[in-house]
Formats: C-alpha cells, sequence, structure tokens
C-alpha cells in the first residue's frame, strides 16, 4: 500500500466520496481517500449488496451501532459503515434548506454561508429533474427526481390539508416556502438509491492519482506545533502511518470529532486523564459539543374495512405526500415535516402512517471519547425529550388528529393505532416522551464559527483552529439545524470546502 499523498480524506462517506473526486481533479494531487467500512467497487460492477441499492430500506447491515442517551432512555444513531457512508443506508429524502436557515448561518459571523453564496455549491450536486424552482441544480452528479405516488387516498388528504389553510407546494424544496405540503424528492431513480459511491466516485474511481483505502480503521491524527504531518490507521489488525501534506476530516458527525479527541484536539480537561500526560493537547472546548438531531413520533391508523382493496383495485397500493407544518399556526416558519404514506400491502400490515418529525429541537446533546482505543464506541448524550419539543410534538399530533377527521378519509382510515384514542391532552405527554426516535441526522460537533468563538471548531473555510493543515468538511461542520433533512447540506458544505481547498492549491502553484 502506498503510504505518502498531498492529501488524506479521512471517511469514505457522503461527503468524503465528494471531497476526494473534488480534489483528485488535479492530476498533479495525490488523494488518498480512507473507509472503515467495505468498498463493493463500481455499483455497474454488480457486487453491490441489494439492500444498498434499494430506495425502499433502511438497511441495518453496514451501522456502526451507535447509542444516544437522553432521559434515562437509549436510542439508536444510525450511521451507514461502508463506501458512501450514510447515503448508502438512508432513507434518500431531499429537501433544500431554506433561504433563511443559511442566511441565519450568514448572520452569525460565517461569510460565505448565506443563502446566494453557497446556491452554486448546492446546484453543483443536483441533477433535479422534476422540480419546479428555478434556482435547482440541472446538471449536477445526484440524481433527484419526485415520489409521483398518488391515489385516492392520498387525493383526500391533499383536500384536507387545503382545508386547513396549508398551501399546495408546486415544488416542495422551495427555499422561500413557509409551510405547505407537497410531493417528497428522493436521491433515488425509481426504486434504485443513488448513493454517493455511485454518484461522486464512481466516474473518477480510476484516477491513478486517486487511491481507495476501505476496511481501514483511522485511529489518530500525527501531528505538531498546529501542524498535521500524517495519520494512524489500523488495517488487517496492523498500525501504520500514512503521511500527508493536508488532512481532510469526512468521518461524519459521530467519527470526526472522536478522531479529534482521539488525536488530543478537544476539550483539555476532559482528555488529559484519558489520554495520559504523554499525549499532545490543543484545547478546542467545542469538539463533541453541539450535538443536533432532529426528532419525531408516528401516528398510525389502520385501514377502514375494504380500504386496501379499494387501493389495489385502483392500482395504487402506496401513496405518500410531506408537509411543512407549523406546530403553532402564529409561527412564522415551519417547524416540523409530517411524512403521510399508506401501504395497502401485505394484508394486515402497517397501513397508514404519519411521521412527524420536529426539525429544530430544543436541545442539543454531548459526545465524550470514552477510551483512546479506537474501537471503543463514544458516549452520546442527546437532547432528545425537552419539555418544550414535547409541547410541540404534541400540538403536532393533535394537527394530524384535526387534519385526518374530515368524512372524506372515513372511508379509508380505519381506528388510530398509536398513540390510540385513549391518548389525548396531558395523557399524551408522557405517550410522547415515551415513542420520541431520532432522524438520524446527527451533525454540529465540530461545528463552524468565527474566530473568537469559543466553541467553534472550525472557521468559515473548513479549516480546525489552531492547525495550518486540517480541515473538517462533513456534517460536523453544521452550526445550527437546518429546517430541512441534513443530506443535501452536507453535500453542498463539502462541495464549499473542497472548492475552497483547490482554490488554494492553485494561488500557491
Ligand atoms: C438511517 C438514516 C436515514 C437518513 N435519512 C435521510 C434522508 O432521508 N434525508 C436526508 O437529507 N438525510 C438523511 N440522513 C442523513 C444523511 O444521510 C447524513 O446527514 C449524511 O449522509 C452525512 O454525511 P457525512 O459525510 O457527514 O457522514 P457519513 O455519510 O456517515 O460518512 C462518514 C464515513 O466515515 C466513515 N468513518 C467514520 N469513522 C471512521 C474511522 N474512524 N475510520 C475510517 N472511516 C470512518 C464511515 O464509515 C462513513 O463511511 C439519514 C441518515 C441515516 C443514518
Amino acid at each position: 500500500m502506498d503510504t505518502a499523498f498531498d492529501t488524506i480524506v479521512l471517511g469514505g462517506g457522503s461527503a468524503g466520496c465528494i471531497v476526494a473526486a473534488r480534489l483528485s481533479d488535479d492530476p498533479h494531487q495525490r488523494v488518498a481517500l480512507v473507509e472503515a467500512g467495505p468498498d463493493y467497487g463500481p455499483v455497474g460492477a454488480g457486487r453491490w449488496p441489494a439492500e444498498l441499492l434499494s430506495a425502499r430500506y433502511q438497511p441495518g447491515s453496514h451501522d456502526w451501532g451507535y447509542e444516544v442517551e437522553a432521559r434515562g432512555r437509549r436510542h439508536p444513531q444510525w450511521r451507514g459503515k461502508v463506501i458512501g457512508g450514510s447515503s448508502a443506508v438512508n432513507a434518500v429524502g431531499i429537501t433544500w434548506p431554506t433561504r433563511d436557515d443559511l442566511d441565519r448561518w450568514e448572520a452569525l459571523g460565517l461569510p460565505g454561508w448565506g443563502f446566494s453564496a453557497l446556491l452554486p455549491f448546492l446546484q453543483r450536486v443536483e441533477a433535479d429533474q422534476t422540480g419546479a424552482w428555478p434556482g435547482h441544480g440541472r446538471q449536477g452528479y445526484l440524481p433527484v427526481t419526485t415520489l409521483e405516488t398518488t391515489s385516492p387516498l392520498i387525493a383526500a388528504l391533499q383536500a384536507a390539508y387545503a382545508q386547513q389553510g396549508v398551501p399546495w407546494l408546486v415544488d416542495f424544496n422551495d427555499p422561500d416556502a413557509r409551510h405547505g405540503v407537497g410531493r417528497g424528492t428522493r436521491n433515488a431513480l425509481g426504486m434504485s438509491r443513488v448513493h454517493l459511491a455511485a454518484a461522486a466516485l464512481d466516474p473518477v474511481r480510476n484516477r491513478p492519482n486517486l487511491h481507495l483505502i476501505a476496511e481501514t480503521l483511522v485511529d489518530r491524527l500525527v501531528w505538531r506545533d498546529g501542524r498535521v504531518s500524517g495519520v494512524t490507521v489500523l488495517q488487517n489488525g496492523r498500525r501504520q502511518v500514512l503521511s500527508a501534506e493536508r488532512v481532510v476530516l469526512t468521518a461524519g458527525a459521530i467519527g470526526t470529532p472522536l478522531i479529534l479527541l482521539r488525536s488530543g484536539i478537544g476539550p483539555a480537561e476532559e482528555l488529559r486523564p484519558l489520554l495520559g500526560p504523554t499525549s499532545p493537547l490543543h484545547d478546542l472546548p467545542g469538539v463533541g459539543k453541539n450535538f443536533w438531531d432532529q426528532l419525531g413520533v408516528q401516528v398510525v391508523h389502520e385501514a377502514a374495512p375494504g380500504a386496501r382493496e379499494q387501493l389495489l383495485a385502483a392500482g395504487a397500493p402506496f401513496g405518500s405526500l410531506v408537509a411543512k407544518v407549523k406546530s403553532d399556526p402564529t409561527r412564522e416558519w415551519f417547524d416540523l415535516h409530517v411524512f403521510h404514506s399508506h401501504l395497502a400491502l401485505p394484508p394486515g400490515g402497517r397501513f397508514f402512517s404519519s411521521q412527524i418529525w420536529l426539525l429544530e429541537p430544543a436541545e442539543s446533546g454531548t459526545l465524550h471519547l470514552t477510551s483512546p482505543e479506537p474501537t471503543a464506541p463514544p458516549r452520546i448524550r442527546g437532547g432528545i425529550g425537552h419539555p418544550l419539543d414535547v409541547t410541540r410534538l404534541v400540538q403536532a399530533i393533535a394537527f394530524v388528529r384535526r387534519l385526518l377527521a374530515p368524512p372524506a378519509l372515513a372511508p379509508w382510515l380505519g381506528a388510530e393505532v398509536t398513540p390510540g384514542e385513549a391518548y389525548t391532552g396531558d395523557a399524551l405527554r408522557p405517550w410522547v416522551q415515551e415513542h420520541l426516535e431520532p432522524y438520524h441526522h446527527a451533525c454540529g460537533t465540530a461545528r463552524l464559527g468565527p474566530p473568537g468563538d469559543r466553541l467553534a471548531v472550525c472557521a468559515p473555510d473548513g479549516r480546525v483552529y489552531g492547525f495550518e493543515n486540517l480541515y473538517v468538511a462533513d456534517a460536523s461542520l453544521v452550526p445550527v439545524l437546518p429546517r430541512a433533512a441534513l443530506h443535501l447540506l452536507v453535500l453542498a458544505a463539502a462541495e464549499k470546502v473542497a472548492s475552497g481547498l483547490l482554490e488554494r492549491r492553485s494561488r500557491r502553484s
């Protein structure tokens, strides 16, 4: 194996595939992409497990097995462990951040992260085939399609939204829409998932200057006096050092802070007892803080008598609709995604669900190192279950119940299975606490911030404060959650950091 590179990219997930592809555009750059999980080669070669290529599943076969503790409960926090990372196991939903989300980032002192400045990077990713909003990217590498699944039940639901005063969105991703309902969009072609290993890496994976090093666990960075010279990795049980002029961390919102913490870069007083007196330390108290995720609950209904048969006869066993909803009508902007879907097959299975996701929860969590061993899981304390969030979700369940009450939905929907009609008013609070689930959009653990911001880990160009050649380019950068699922924004962030690195290089040469 080659061991000396210009740039090493640590973590071959959504962001890592993009950064490696972009940096290796320069044929004079020797780029390595290191990934703990397997690399199944180009998708066209046929070695990928079917479950990672299907847009129907969020498979658990390639998962890190992380957990988040919150208020006495433990919640799984899924993360993909394979080339392509979480894009190979996620729910393939693509949602745009709102213009206001990104303008708020810029207002935090992050030049270059406002909506207009980030727009070219969002567009660079997207090959949107159906969206009506004129700002979409059409020529990118990630196909984005609309989920055209309608049915008589979905038509009745659409009318119910209109009765509630929620407008129809011709394009669900219109970044100026303050609320509305529309059709979901996905990085999928029909029922086939297009993950980032396929979209960004396959077109460039044969480049002689790009080295894919899979099934290799990154332990820690080798650094001194604010300069990284390489990285220690474990491959087939053997420890080796790879050297580099520059390192980019793309190991995701859990992997990236873990590598920093194991390397002695983080809250010094927490790391000293774990890493021992001889370990180099760089005090960056924000590493592992600001662990954000979105969260939600599900309202499930059984089928009314004859509803399954009618949907099957209409050739529409599956249907879905997604809404941007305000938990309280006085809010200026939506704060919830509500994803409705029905499945008339298999007979007797779950029929109709309304997943309610709270996009801007009240509280973040923290991630801590438990051991210097690279295989040790972190301790993650999550912000799941804050009383204000429970209130908003109780309001959201009340909204969904009002929405589904009109007589036009009665031929389709039977009894409410969860929470169940017995849970109303105050009785809903403990039910929500008990049934909260994470959305698996972890982020923020090495966040961006302006110079002088004590808990900022990275400067606006992605460089880790205190280092001249260490960068982060993944979901860890997110300073504040957007009112959106995270994927497209992470991809645009990776494009932006990579583009800055390429520019810096060309200025020097
Ligand atoms: C189940 C699930 C469903 C989701 N659904 C959606 C959705 O529908 N829509 C949406 O917008 N977002 C969704 N997301 C979120 C979205 O997929 C992520 O935000 C995005 O993929 C994060 O990209 P990333 O590059 O930061 O991390 P990842 O894609 O997770 O990549 C990190 C990579 O680093 C590797 N790695 C980590 N540590 C090490 C180490 N020590 N050594 C070597 N390699 C390492 C990992 O194996 C992984 O390949 C979902 C996520 C999950 C898990």
